[in-house]
């Protein structure tokens, strides 16, 4: 590994700008990484190498005009989900095994014209099922910080490829946690932002009205770096609506003092690891030190947010994956695996007359309460403060055969997906060898708060130059 492995979006920039290296000479650093972990981790299911090398070889060509874009020679790993011209999808199932789409995601071509080196395709639960990892049917992703434990997940292979200081920055999705809870358990930066912020087109859906399309950097201010190039209304997608996007680097260093923050008591709840728990209570007392107002708050449906968000979003996803019929990519629906056939099977179930006002509509108005929270919470305060996970990693096969308690490590998670509002999960130290973090969440389009109060943080603490391979 070599220094430019440490590198953010930032510093490799400026060393490509300053000519120190070549991107050429910074791609080769990150798939040499790659080389030596991948076989470990499992975090890449494609490695990009030969277009890779061309992408970087034209980002020189451009800086050796004087030619500057935003990501301008920047290795970027893309979730395995985000449809790709002419590079293999799976969504990490045997259903798409072999299949090339014939076009770019919209966040794909956003970010190749910000000149982005697309370095590989990584790992995911099959379909985005799951929060460790382990669903994939290309095999498990290992946790770089101890390789006996989940990575989280479904974005596993993304936050590996950052934390493991394989990729510098990689897009993944968030539907219920995707994004924040595999951050959380691999030091790395999540972001989810809000509905509709960022384009769903050419991504594999898995719950539509759920699904948020966000990254993982290793820091708050590249997360914010990459926002710029990804956000905005697309036309081939109804749901991102002409909301202003601001260039979200702008608000990073402004002062928090008289910040509200609230911190909603469902969310510190019994059966919470107490070290998680401290390690949270402990960066909440930063906000405090540096003048925010902290506020006890209730968001007193939350209890009912699990059961809403599997009767939702197994709903969407039977609809959803009804569309992969063996006909046209090739393999049959008995290629499936067990978690997608158990979403499609409760999907249709509770979609089915007869059960349809019993379960689906019901939870479309809990739906409604839970938003209710939230708006009710924003009259009080600016920003929520939550754990993102009530526990640590858990050891590989721990909880494989026990669909509920998996469900359930999406706890804190699931209630910004049902409600749409953005979470950023940023590193707060370690617990017993492993990364924890927190979520900061906002009102709908108010990431540049997010950005400010996890980049102040950050700015006292830097756990993110914490990597797996130094201690
Ligand atoms: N763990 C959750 C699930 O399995 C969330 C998945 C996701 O956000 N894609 O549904």
């Amino acid at each position: 590994m070599t220094s430019h492995n440490n590198l953010t979006i930032k510093k490799a920039r400026e060393g490509l700008l300053k000519k120190d290296f070549s991107a050429v000479e910074l791609l080769n650093a990150y798939l040499e990484q790659i080389e030596r972990k991948n076989s470990e981790l499992n975090a890449f299911i494609t490695v990009c190498k030969s277009e890779a090398l061309e992408q970087a070889k034209h980002a020189d060509k451009l800086l050796s005009e004087g030619q500057d874009l935003p990501l301008l020679g920047i290795p970027i790993a893309l979730k395995d989900i985000y449809s790709t011209k002419g590079i293999q999808t799976t969504a990490g199932s045997n259903v798409l095994k072999g299949y090339i789409p014939p076009f770019d995601a919209t966040v794909v071509a956003r970010l190749k014209e910000a000149g982005a080196v697309i370095i590989g395709k990584t790992n995911l639960d099959a379909w985005a099922h799951g929060s460790s990892g382990e669903n994939s049917d290309f095999g498990p992703t290992k946790n770089p910080w101890n390789t006996d434990f989940v990575p989280g997940g479904s974005s596993s292979g993304s936050a590996v490829s950052v934390s493991a200081q394989m990729a510098i920055a990689a897009t993944g999705t968030d539907t219920g946690g995707s994004i924040r809870l595999p951050a959380s358990f691999t030091n790395t930066v999540g972001l989810k932002p809000t509905y509709g912020r960022v384009s769903r087109y050419g991504i594999v859906a898995m719950a539509s009205s759920l699904d948020s399309i966000g990254h993982f950097t290793k820091n708050v201010e590249d997360s914010a770096l990459f926002l710029n190039v990804t956000a905005g209304n697309d036309p081939l997608d109804g749901t991102t609506p002409t909301v202003e996007v601001p260039d979200y680097t702008k608000k990073l260093d402004k002062d928090i003092k008289g910040i509200r923050i609230g911190i909603p008591k469902e969310y510190f709840i019994a059966g919470m690891d107490p070290k998680v728990r401290e390690n949270i209570e402990k960066a909440i007392k930063f906000y405090e030190e540096n003048g925010c107002k902290i506020e006890q708050i209730s968001l007193p449906h939350t209890e009912y947010a699990i059961a809403t968000y599997y009767i939702i979003q197994p709903a969407e996803v039977s609809s959803n994956l009804a569309r992969y019929d063996g006909i046209r990519y090739g393999n049959k629906r008995k290629t499936f695996g067990e978690e997608a056939k158990r979403r499609i099977m409760l999907g249709t179930f509770t979609l089915s007359v007869g059960y349809y006002d019993a379960y689906y509509k019901k939870a479309l108005k809990v739906r409604t309460l839970l938003i209710k929270d939230f708006e009710e919470a924003f009259k009080k305060v600016d920003a929520i403060i939550a754990p993102v996970s009530p526990t640590l990693p858990w050891k590989i096969g721990e909880k494989a055969n026990d669909p509920l308690s998996m469900y359930l490590s999406d706890v804190f998670t699931v209630t910004a997906n049902i409600t749409g509002h953005p979470g950023l999960s940023i590193p707060t130290g370690f617990v017993d060898g492993f990364p924890v973090g927190m979520q900061i969440i906002g009102p709908h389009f108010k990431e540049e708060l997010l950005f400010n109060l996890g980049h102040r943080y950050e700015q006292e603490h830097k756990w993110f130059e914490r990597n797996p391979y130094e201690t």
